[in-house]
């Protein structure tokens, strides 16, 4: 799918369907993400993502899988791209990267700090916010469809929603097209982000992002760093799953798929799953999705 066609279906009002890889370590890992990728093809995402490890640390690998992606694959990729420890300059010349790889929509992010640190530290020459991303994203590729982040329960360091709103406004003004969001569990709390969102003349798409819980442990400590709430009801249902590990994830699929359910029934355009590399989950995922009507083949 070309930037293009990709800004034109997010306006078309047909449930999009995307998904999110992170870029492997290794040779194994590598042959895992491939056989996601084909496995997944069939529920023909509008995209697939694919992330930027903290500290430009992943640069080359993901701009490598992002064209495995693209070109093997045949999947629309929107490689993610951040601040952290990269002057302008740098930035730009990685913009290009992509654009000459045919990429033609990036995910526009400040980036968390890498491990070790706990502030963010805006490279000498660099930017601080992804407000300022987006606009040389805008500059340097004008054709470029750019997302932004999007965080239903607040991010972290924000002082206030009511900040941290008008800070995603600065991104979707300075050329943004559309918000996929943090993951959350509880829907209630995405439907009143995007009335707010509304209600401040944010006018794009807001893609609610969703993840499969697949170990207790892995969700609580994802939950505790981007402070995401863990519904109660959820909470009981793992815990009563216990060390059983295909228990936990029936739980999380079966949770997921209400979710997105409800989300689309409700008008959200289209689900963003964070499916870290694993085809299992998103299939059984899709496979009740469109056993109950929804994205038909
Ligand atoms: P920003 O929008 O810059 O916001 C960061 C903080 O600064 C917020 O508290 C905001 O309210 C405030 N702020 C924003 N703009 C301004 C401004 N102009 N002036 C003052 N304050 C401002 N991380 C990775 O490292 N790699 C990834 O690939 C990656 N992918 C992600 C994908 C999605 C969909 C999401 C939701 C997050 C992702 N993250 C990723 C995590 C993200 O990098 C962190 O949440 C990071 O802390 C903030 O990034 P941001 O782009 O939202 O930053």
């Amino acid at each position: 799918m070309t930037a293009v066609s990709l800004k034109t279906r997010l306006q078309s009002g047909k449930a999009l369907f995307s998904i999110e890889f992170f870029p492997p370590k290794s040779d194994t890992s590598a042959e895992q993400l491939l056989r996601t990728a084909e496995a997944l093809k069939v529920y023909s995402p509008d995209f697939a993502s694919i992330t930027y490890g903290a500290g430009g640390s992943t640069r080359s690998r993901t701009l490598k899988y992002a064209r495995h992606l693209s070109e093997d694959c045949g999947y629309a990729v929107m490689p993610h791209l951040t601040c952290v420890g990269h002057s302008r300059e740098e930035l730009r010349g990685i913009i290009a990267e992509f654009r000459e790889a045919g990429l033609g929509q990036i995910m526009a992010l400040r980036g968390d700090p890498p491990e070790g640190e706990t502030d963010f530290k805006p490279h000498p020459e660099g930017l601080h916010h992804a407000n300022e991303l987006v606009g040389l994203i805008h500059e340097t590729f004008p054709e470029c469809t750019i997302g932004v982040a999007g965080y239903p329960e607040m991010h972290p360091e924000a002082s206030s929603p009511d900040i941290d709103l008008l800070n995603l406004k600065r991104k979707v003004d300075a050329g943004g097209h559309f918000v996929t969001t943090q993951l959350f569990f509880d829907n209630t709390k995405y439907f009143e982000f995007v009335n707010r969102t509304s209600q401040a003349k944010i006018e794009v798409p807001v893609l609610p992002g969703l993840m499969c819980v697949t170990s207790r442990e892995q969700i609580l400590r994802f939950c505790a760093m981007c402070r995401a709430s863990i519904p109660a009801e959820l909470n009981q249902r793992l815990l009563a799953a216990g060390d059983d590990a295909a228990a936990v994830e029936a739980v999380g699929i079966d949770w997921v798929y209400h979710q997105a359910r409800e989300l689309l029934e409700r008008g959200a355009p289209g689900i963003h799953l964070y499916i870290l590399n694993r085809e299992g989950p998103a299939v059984k995922i899709m496979e009740k999705l469109k056993a109950a009507g929804f994205y038909k083949a």
